[in-house]
């Protein structure tokens, strides 16, 4: 008998990597994976949080496991790919999440800081991609998930390497995607609008009267929450997306589209 075909946004069996799974927009994309069947096993520095994660994606009855790594170490990108197709045997999904940021006026920018912002935002979604294509494509196919922002398209005055970062992310995923869509792995970026994270807490405190304009110039009138972006992460880890590659979808409660 031919085998039922699977439910679209069914993840039974697939195993996906989630950089910066711990906490934030990366948790939520996590837990919205693991409620659609997936294993997860997230990349990030920080024991305690991941600890944290680990327990509230078990409490969902998800396998997961937490690989305590820098991305801005090729080599431990590497090893991260490496220790979950030993674990698990493969590797379906891959989310570069992972992102900082540092704020201030170009012209005070360290050498360094720039390239650290870069680094993590921008190079280590390289790294790991390059690192998932052999095993996807042995697999006979992928997703790779990963995050811009609205400074992927917007400037400003105090995030001119976050904004090269972002930029180059959308770039680089219709740059894989071309070049992977035959292999049936399919690139995609989501853009986030403003959401309330360690992250944007962060910004708040740095850039004053940010809280208001971002509340003035969302139309939904509220910040993002990590549970919003769980329905496009299953949506682009899932044969719902199999069609749809090389593309930057916002999900910003209608802040591009606002005039
Ligand atoms: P958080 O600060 O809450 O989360 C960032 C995550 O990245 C943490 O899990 C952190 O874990 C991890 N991380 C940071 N640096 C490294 C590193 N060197 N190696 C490994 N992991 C690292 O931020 P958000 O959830 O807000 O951000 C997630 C993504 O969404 C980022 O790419 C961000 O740029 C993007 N984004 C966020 C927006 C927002 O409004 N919040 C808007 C647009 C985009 P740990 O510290 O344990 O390493």
């Amino acid at each position: 008998m031919a085998e039922a075909p699977r439910a679209l946004f069914d993840l039974t069996g697939r195993v996906a990597i989630v950089t910066g799974g711990n906490g934030g927009i990366g948790l939520g994309m996590a837990q919205g994976l693991a409620g659609a069947g997936a294993a997860i096993v997230m990349v990030a520095r920080n024991r305690k949080k991941n600890e944290q994660a680990m327990a509230a994606l078990s409490g969902l009855g998800a396998t997961a496991l937490a690989i305590e790594a820098d991305v801005t170490d090729p080599v431990a990108c590497r090893a991260a790919i490496d220790r979950t197709v030993e674990r698990f045997g493969r590797l379906d999904i891959l989310v570069n999440n992972a992102g900082t940021n540092i704020r201030k006026q170009p012209q005070d920018y360290a050498l360094d800081e720039w390239r650290m912002i870069l680094d993590v935002n921008l190079n280590s979604a390289f790294t790991l991609s390059q690192a998932a294509y052999a095993p996807m494509k042995h697999a006979g196919g992928g997703k790779i998930i990963n995050i811009g922002s609205m400074m992927s398209i917007f400037g400003a005055s105090f995030s001119a390497a976050y904004a090269a970062s972002k930029g180059g992310i959308v770039q680089m995923t219709k740059a894989l995607a071309t070049a992977w869509a035959a292999d049936n792995i399919q690139v995609n970026a989501i853009l986030p609008g403003w959401v309330d994270t360690e992250l944007t807490r962060q910004g708040r405190q740095q850039v004053p009267g940010l809280h208001e304009r971002v509340l003035a110039r969302t139309p939904a009138g509220r910040w993002g929450a990590p549970a919003d972006f769980a329905g496009i992460a299953v949506f682009l880890a899932s044969a719902a997306s199999d069609f749809v590659t090389g593309a930057a979808i916002p999900v910003d409660g209608g802040f591009l589209s606002q005039g």
